[in-house]
C-alpha cells in the first residue's frame, strides 16, 4: 500500500524507513513550499490555524504522488488538533479523492484503537509483530539520532566562521542518515554527521546570546512553518534551543520521560490547568529557560491558536518575575521572512545591550 505522512522537520527520514520496513511503499510528499501553502490555504477553512493549512497542502501533494493512505497523529484537550484528521478527511473526500486518513491518538489514552490500527497495517503489509518491533526500534533510533544531529547543528551555527556552512553540512547529514538502513549503519552515520558538524571551522571565543524557542509543536519543529527561525538566528550569531523535539515529545507521550512534569510544575504559579496544544509548555519552558540563564525566549504562535494566545497573555508576567525578555511571533500564511528578520534583529539588539550591561561591555 502507498502510505504517506505529514512532513515535520527531519522526521520524514525515519518515518519513510519505518513504513518501508513494515511492508508498505512510502510516499514522501515534497518538502513544504509556497505551493503547499497555496494549496492548503485554498482548501482549508479561512480561520484554520497554519499547521492545518500546511498539512492540508502536504496531503494534497502526497495524493498527487499516489498516496492511498495518510498516517497522522491526533490531539486532545481544548484545541482543534483533535478534529484535524476528520476535517482533512472530509475535505479530501469532497475533492473526490479516495485516500484515507488514519489518525493515531496518544498510545496511553487509546491503547486498544492504537493496537488495532497497527494490526491492520501489519496484516496489509504481511509483516509480523516481531518484524514490526524490530522496524519500530530502528525507526526510533533514527529519529533520536536525527534530533541529536539537529541540536548539534544549532549549537555549531552561531560559532561558524563561514556563514551558511552549518546549514549545508546539516542537509548533507540528512542524506547520510537517509542512506543508513541498519542499526550499525545508523550509528556510524550519526557519528559521521557529528564529526562533519564538529569539524566546521568555528570561532570558539564567541559568547553567543542564548535564546529559547517555545510554542506550538508543529510550528516549532517544521522550519517551513517558522521561516527557518533557528537557522536565521544561528546565522545572526545566536545559540538557540527549543522546548520540543519530536523524539522527546514521543517519549513524554509514552511516559518514557518525565520532563513534562517539570514543565507543568514550573508553569504552576501562572497556569494551573491544561489549556490544550502546547500552551502550558510555552509558559513552563519559559520559566525553565530563565532558570538556565538564557538571555531571551521567543514564543512561536500560529495565528488564531487559542492555547498560544492564552500563553501569550501570561508570558508578560513570567517575563516581569523572572527578568527574561519574551518575544511572541504570530505565524500565518501572510507572515514574511523579511518582516520576521527585522523583528528578530531588534530583539537580538535588545538582548545584546542587556548582555553588554551585565558583562561590562565585554561582548564579542
Ligand atoms: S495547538 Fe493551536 S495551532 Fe495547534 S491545532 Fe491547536 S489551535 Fe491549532
Amino acid at each position: 500500500m502507498k502510505i504517506s505522512f505529514p512532513i515535520m522537520g527531519n522526521s520524514y527520514v525515519a518515518f519513510k524507513q519505518l513504513i518501508e520496513d513494515i511492508g508498505h511503499e512510502p510516499v514522501l510528499a515534497p518538502m513544504p513550499s509556497s505551493r503547499t501553502m497555496t494549496l492548503g490555504t485554498m482548501y482549508s477553512p479561512e480561520f484554520a490555524c497554519i499547521p492545518f493549512k500546511i498539512l492540508m497542502g502536504t496531503y494534497l501533494e502526497a495524493i498527487e504522488k499516489g498516496a492511498e493512505l495518510i498516517i497522522t497523529s491526533g490531539g486532545h484537550g481544548p484545541c482543534r488538533a483533535g478534529y484535524y484528521g476528520i476535517l482533512h478527511q472530509k475535505i479530501i473526500r469532497d475533492l473526490g479523492y479516495s485516500t484515507k486518513i488514519m489518525v493515531f491518538d496518544s498510545f496511553t489514552r487509546t491503547m486498544g484503537d492504537f493496537i488495532s490500527k497497527i494490526h491492520w497495517l501489519l496484516t496489509k503489509g504481511k509483516t509480523s509483530w516481531w518484524q514490526f518491533y524490530k522496524a519500530f526500534k530502528l525507526g526510533w533510533e533514527k529519529l533520536v539520532a536525527l534530533d541529536e544531529i539537529e541540536i548539534l547543528s544549532h549549537h555549531v551555527r552561531p560559532l561558524e566562521i563561514n556563514k551558511g556552512e552549518t546549514t549545508k553540512v546539516y542537509h548533507q547529514c540528512l542524506e547520510i542518515m537517509d542512506q543508513a538502513r541498519t542499526r550499525e549503519r545508523i550509528r556510524e552515520a550519526k557519528e559521521a554527521c557529528f564529526q562533519l558538524l564538529n569539524n566546521i571551522p568555528q570561532d570558539k571565543s564567541r559568547r553567543p546570546l542564548k535564546i529559547g524557542i517555545v510554542g506550538e509543536i508543529y510550528v516549532l519543529i517544521e522550519p517551513f512553518a517558522n521561516l527557518d527561525i533557528q537557522a536565521t538566528l544561528g546565522e545572526m550569531g545566536v545559540f538557540t534551543e527549543r522546548g520540543t523535539h519530536l523524539s522527546n515529545w514521543t517519549k513524554e507521550n509514552t511516559k518514557m520521560t518525565h520532563h513534562e512534569e517539570e514543565v507543568i510544575k514550573a508553569a504552576r504559579p501562572y497556569l494551573r490547568q491544561m489549556i490544550g496544544g502546547h500552551g502550558i509548555n510555552s509558559v513552563g519552558e519559559t520559566v525553565l529557560f530563565s532558570r538556565r540563564g538564557f538571555d531571551g525566549v521567543i514564543q512561536l504562535a500560529p495565528f488564531s491558536c487559542i492555547p498560544e494566545i492564552v500563553a501569550k497573555g501570561i508570558l508578560p508576567q513570567v517575563s516581569r518575575d523572572t527578568g527574561i525578555p519574551v518575544l511572541t511571533v504570530f505565524l500565518d500564511e501572510q507572515t514574511g521572512k523579511a518582516g520576521l528578520q527585522t523583528r528578530l534583529e531588534a530583539f537580538v539588539d535588545l538582548l545584546k545591550q542587556r548582555q553588554e550591561k551585565r558583562l561590562g561591555g565585554a561582548v564579542s
